[in-house]
């Protein structure tokens, strides 16, 4: 079932009332379109309905900052065996954004929460995907790192998705408790790593699956998750959707469209 509230609604609700940047902390002029007068550098905010929306969906980044790192990135390709994935980002996993990834998942930050909360409007959507013939579905995580870090930083991000594209969240991709970590492995090393980590607990109910990560580096992970998915239905149509992945220069190939 779908949420009518976003998740740490609260907390966006805080944010519109204080209306300061969340990641630079300037305020935030939010105007109504007939005061701007053509003002250029109101643009990016031109197709967020200020003045009528809800208070969920106000600017949560000031108009420089959200020049700067919103909804840039064009689309990437993960390949594996043949099969082709494109991956959806909001932003490079670059500084400042990476420490605020890890303000967020390490120390639970919330200001961090509502940054990546902003950049995840502008991801670019997969076309065709709707709630009845997708499901959004949270990278699994092992109960180990759950009980080390006390929340599922994933699940927040895939709700807050969820609640965007009004796409419900399916959970039956399972994860085997693999003691080691991808940090600091090579690309052939992760995907060996992971490869048989994932299994399918229930039939996928949908024909599309979007895949839904917090980081994704060279893709390893999700890969291995898609794999498990084509074992049991292989005419699935797969994307993935991730906060932040790559640098400007280092990144997964770009998806010939
Ligand atoms: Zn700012």
């Amino acid at each position: 079932m779908l949420a009518r509230l976003p998740p740490y609604a609260l907390a966006i609700l805080s944010s519109y009332v204080h209306e300061c940047c969340q990641l630079c902390g300037q305020t935030i002029e939010v105007k109504p379109k007939l005061d701007i007068g053509g003002v250029a550098d109101h643009a990016p905010f031109c197709h967020i309905p200020v003045y009528h929306a809800p208070f969920y969906h106000a600017p949560l980044l000031c108009m420089y900052c959200h020049a700067q790192w919103a909804g840039r990135l064009p689309i990437f390709a993960m390949r594996d065996d043949g099969r082709e994935i494109a991956l959806y980002a909001s932003a490079y996993y670059d500084v400042p954004l990476k420490q605020v990834m890890t303000a967020f998942k390490d120390k639970g930050d919330v200001s961090s929460l509502m940054v990546l909360y902003h950049l995840m409007r502008y991801v670019k959507r997969p076309q065709g995907v709707n709630a009845d013939n997708a499901v959004l579905i949270p990278t699994p995580t092992t109960s180990s790192r759950l009980v080390e870090r006390g929340f599922y930083p994933v699940l927040i991000l895939t709700r807050y998705l969820s609640f965007l594209w009004q796409i419900p969240m399916w959970q039956g991709v399972a994860r085997l408790d693999n003691v080691i970590h991808q940090r600091g492995l090579s690309r052939s090393d992760r995907l060996h790593n992971v490869k048989h980590d994932f299994y399918l607990a229930d039939p996928l109910p949908t024909r599309h699956a979007i895949l839904v990560d917090d980081v994704v580096t060279t893709g390893s992970t999700l890969l291995a998750m898609a794999n498990a998915i084509w074992a049991e239905h292989s005419t699935a149509k797969i994307y993935a959707v991730c906060a932040l992945h790559g640098r400007e220069a280092i990144h997964l190939p770009i998806l010939d469209e």
